[in-house]
């Protein structure tokens, strides 16, 4: 009996072991998300392994592994990254009910290969010694085209997929001809060649190189915040921070999201984990550290995200249109010059 009880042991335990635990493979460049993992297996004792790199080497890391890949979850920032990862066939639908009653529709990728667990608005920052209130007052994206506005808009380059998600918004709101007339107006507006990222763009503001930058929210909070060092800190207080397209269908959101992959060897614990991921109090630990905003409602912003208005009007457009439409915004904004 004895015997039989030490071959089942060794038999079953690797199995039993393997079986608890998540291999998350993560692009999201935040410390704060590794204090989460350890909080996911104090609950459940599954014990999460992280994977971080940059999202492309990660993801052609995972098509080389292959069937044997251990990696179970992907998770990343913006829903054009997502997008691609299911057009590469690598995601399986997510299972758990609890999510898919969880996020709105809006926010999940088609066949729920992917889901939504915070979300960011692509807002304006403008310099309020150089800009009157006159001039912004329900300012919309399409109004950053308008003359008024020449040589005094930055904003990053167009390889930078925020941006490419940001007009294939456009694109799916107003319309190809409409979008590729404002990309050409925005870029006769630009105070600069774009360079650098939503940071610099706000720094540029905050330093008076330019008058408005369209960048992530979540920014303010970091550099508000002083995490980021004393100069951020000091730039932000010198910008404001504005949503556009109150007057009409919202400011533009994206999400950082994850799936569970189709070779995953754990996908009940994938799913598990994103349960978790959105849960009340794992999304109000998360955005007080990331300054992303929760997609449960009865949860706040960090205090700095919350500081700049709550019950602004989102655009709900699906964002499964940003990877839709991401090669037509691609070529367009290179038919506009946008460099
Ligand atoms: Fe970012």
């Amino acid at each position: 009996m004895r015997y039989l009880i030490t071959v089942l042991s060794i038999v079953l335990l690797p199995q039993i072991l393997a079986a608890s635990e998540v291999n998350v493979y993560t692009s999201r460049h935040y410390d704060s998300d590794a204090a989460l993992y350890s909080e996911f297996t104090d609950l459940t004792d599954i014990k999460v392994n992280i994977i971080s790199g940059k999202g492309p080497a990660l993801i052609e890391r995972i098509k080389s592994e292959g069937v044997n890949s251990r990696a179970d979850i992907f998770f990343t920032v913006d829903a054009g990254n997502l997008w691609k990862v299911q057009k590469e066939g690598l995601f399986q639908g997510i299972k758990s009910k609890n999510v898919l009653t969880t996020v709105p529709e809006n926010l999940r990728g088609p066949n729920n290969e992917w889901t939504a667990i915070a979300k960011r608005a692509r807002v304006v920052f403008y310099n309020p010694q150089r800009v009157s209130q006159k001039e912004i007052i329900d300012l919309a994206y399409e109004d950053l085209a308008d003359a008024a506005w020449k040589n005094r808009v930055v904003i990053r380059s167009s390889s930078n997929m925020y941006n490419q998600s940001l007009v294939a918004a456009l694109i799916s709101n107003i319309g190809l001809e409409r979008t590729e007339k404002w990309a050409k107006g925005l870029v006769e507006n630009f105070a600069r060649k774009p360079q650098g990222n939503d940071r610099s763009q706000i720094m540029a503001v905050a330093n008076g190189e330019a008058d408005l930058a369209v960048a992530n929210s979540y920014y303010f909070g970091v550099m508000l915040s002083g995490s980021a060092g004393e100069q951020q800190q000091e730039a932000a207080k010198k910008v404001r921070v504005l949503f556009p397209n109150q007057k009409s269908r919202g400011v533009h959101i994206n999400i950082s999201g994850a799936g569970i992959l189709k070779h995953s060897p754990n996908s009940e614990n994938g799913n598990r984990f994103l349960e978790f991921l959105l849960s009340p109090k794992v999304q109000k630990y998360m955005v007080d550290r990331s300054y992303e905003y929760p997609i449960l409602e009865e949860i706040l912003p960090s205090p700095e995200i919350a500081g700049l208005g709550l019950g602004f009007k989102e655009d709900d457009i699906s964002v499964k249109k940003f990877g839709e439409l991401n090669p037509e915004a691609i070529r367009l904004m290179d038919r506009s010059g946008w460099k």
